[in-house]
């Protein structure tokens, strides 16, 4: 499988080391405009020695090399991405990226993914959105676990982690560092959004179910330090923001059928938060799921990301959700 990159940031890094030392994929572009990476060898720049491909700034690579699949790790947004994915699909490409606002468009961006549906299909490839969360913790898992329930009535899951390693982009969008009245001051003016990624997970887990969903609603509240923390990135005094606790409910009616928890924060531990992935199902049966310590999200996305190439290359043209396509898997975990 031949294979582009479009992104060579910390996840498209990650994918693209998971191609070239995989046996049967060949990382045959990378796309990316930081002039750090311009023109580098990427083996050279993964630390695997020299593969013979330069990074590009040029999209052009895609028309040039014509892959079976781009994999885009450049944003969160589909305003960003959508020009990507629609040059990719007019050339042929099949398409996964890791943006959380792709992973279940069909609601938040009605007209866009109705386009990019229509493209896909005229263009015979498919086009997938996936990552850690969206695209696995807060819905695809819990989607699959509905399936041994005769009857779901209500959905509780809590993705409780630790932001510690993440670089400064994420820390601003956090609020992480900031005094209580920076933070309030940001969540107005949109600076600090907390997670990107809980419309798309209900509207996911609902589609799935079956289930018309007639509100949404998120609260973002900061979470204020009592002990002096910090990372490689940021300071945070006691009486400071070292996270924000967002959370999501999802009404039928007058009724909350879905509760997603997801406090972020830098170093949980220092006030003895244990991190973990907890799923609670409610119905016919109760399932109740705790992954301890979470899933980390840095690997997981890398992961997902590339176990669902073949998934993707294979499918039904079109737009999907991780919900349409086969139970993912680990495609690298050769026994030797
Ligand atoms: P990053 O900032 O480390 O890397 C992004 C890379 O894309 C950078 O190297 C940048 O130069 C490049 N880039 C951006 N716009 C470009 C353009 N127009 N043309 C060429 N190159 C461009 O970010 P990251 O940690 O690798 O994450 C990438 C995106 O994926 C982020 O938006 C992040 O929020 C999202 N993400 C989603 C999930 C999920 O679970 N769905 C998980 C992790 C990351």
């Amino acid at each position: 499988m031949r294979i582009v990159l479009w992104g060579f940031g910390a996840m498209g890094r990650g994918v693209a080391k998971n191609i070239v030392q995989s046996s049967f994929m060949k990382l045959v572009g990378v796309i990316d405009k930081n002039p750090a990476y311009v023109g580098k060898d990427v083996g050279e720049i993964l630390g695997v020695g020299n593969y013979g491909v330069k990074v590009r700034e040029s999209k052009d690579i895609i028309e040039e090399t014509n892959p079976d699949l781009v994999v885009i790790a450049t944003s969160s947004f589909v305003k960003d991405v959508l020009p990507q994915i629609e040059y990719c699909v007019k050339n042929h490409a099949n398409v996964i990226t890791i943006a959380e606002e792709m992973a279940y468009p069909f609601e938040s961006h009605k007209s866009e993914s109705e386009y990019l549906d229509s493209l896909a299909k005229r263009y015979g490839v498919t086009i997938l959105g996936t990552g850690v969360n969206p695209g696995f913790v807060l819905d695809t898992l819990i989607i699959a676990l509905t399936g041994v329930c005769s009857r779901v009535d209500k959905i509780v899951a809590r993705r409780i982690n630790d932001l510690s390693p993440f670089g400064k982009t994420v820390m601003e969008t956090q609020g992480v560092g900031t005094t209580v009245e920076q933070f309030e001051e940001g969540l107005k003016k949109g600076t600090i959004v907390g997670h990107i990624g809980f419309p798309q997970s209900i509207m996911m887990i609902a589609k799935a179910l079956g289930w018309k969903v007639d509100k949404i609603e998120e609260q973002r509240k900061p979470i204020v330090s009592k002990v002096y923390r910090e990372t490689e990135v940021v300071k945070v005094q006691p009486g400071m923001v070292a996270g924000c606790d967002h959370s999501a409910k999802a009404y039928v009616g007058d009724k909350v059928v879905i509760e997603l928890y997801h406090p972020q924060q830098i170093h949980p531990h220092l006030e003895e938060v244990d991190t973990g992935d907890y799923i609670e199902i409610y119905g016919n049966i109760n399932i109740n799921l705790a992954i301890k310590p979470e899933i980390p999200g840095g690997k997981a996305t890398i992961a997902i990301a590339t176990n669902m190439i073949p998934i993707v290359i294979t499918a039904e043209p079109g737009l999907k959700c991780m919900a349409d396509l086969p139970v993912p898997r680990s495609i690298l975990s050769e026994l030797k």
